[in-house]
């Protein structure tokens, strides 16, 4: 199965693209942490993106579709991905074709989770996430066990620069302009599957698993 994940940043993408990797025994991509990674490391890549990355603008199309072009064709995908972050504009989303067509694959299911501004802002403030693997807490709904510790692994936690709210404020109005008309995109080619975004995170993966016809 080959998915996209779409919805606004703290929709609960990345939360449910783990859940779905489970079921499913395909890799979650996320050009998000593919560039939080570059960043971290100092790579040309990571230097180019920082400034993007941290005014909560878009990383450039030509960039994000190298990293995609390149990450589509490594082994692990080949049965299958889950696409979270990525495309996030109409010219990511005809590339992201080309490079299916050329692999002679098709997206099966675009699962945009929805949720309202005032929420999402709450979220982002309060998330925090893991330095060292990556995962998600949040100071109020999902706090970890010692705070500014990872339950998983003991990394340290940390807040995101972009999950300030000036950032996030900015970041929602990228998404509506630039993102949100993938809705309308995909919705034409019949794979559109919506879901509300709020609720427990097994209540909002029951209706993935229900959008995916499972
Ligand atoms: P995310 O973790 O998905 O919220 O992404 C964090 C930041 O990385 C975004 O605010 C963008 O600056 C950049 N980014 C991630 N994915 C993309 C993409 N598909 N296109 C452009 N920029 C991206």
């Amino acid at each position: 199965m080959d998915f996209i994940l779409l919805g606004p940043p703290g929709a609960g993408k990345g939360t449910q693209a783990k859940l779905m990797i489970d079921k499913w025994n395909t890799p979650q991509v996320s050009t998000g942490d593919i560039l939080r990674a570059a960043v971290r490391e100092g790579t040309t890549l990571g230097v180019e993106a920082k400034g993007f990355m941290d005014r909560g603008e878009l990383v450039p199309d030509r960039v994000v579709i190298g990293i995609i072009a390149e990450r589509l064709r490594e082994e692990d995908a080949t049965d299958g991905f889950i696409l979270d972050g990525f495309p996030r504009t109409i010219p990511q989303a005809d590339a992201l074709q080309e490079i299916l067509d050329d692999l002679g694959r098709n997206i099966d299911h675009v699962i945009s989770i929805e949720v309202d501004d005032e929420e999402l802002v709450n979220r982002l403030t309060g998330r925090r996430m893991c330095k060292e693997c990556g995962e998600s807490f949040h100071v109020v709904f999902n706090p970890s066990a010692r705070e500014g510790i990872c339950d998983r692994c003991s990394g340290e936690l940390y807040q995101r620069d972009d999950d300030k709210e000036a950032t996030i404020r900015q970041r929602l109005t990228v998404y509506s302009e630039q993102t949100q008309p993938l809705i309308a995109y995909y919705e034409k080619q019949g794979k559109l599957r919506r879901i509300e975004g709020t609720g427990s995170i097994e209540e909002i993966f029951s209706r993935v698993l229900k959008a995916a016809g499972n």
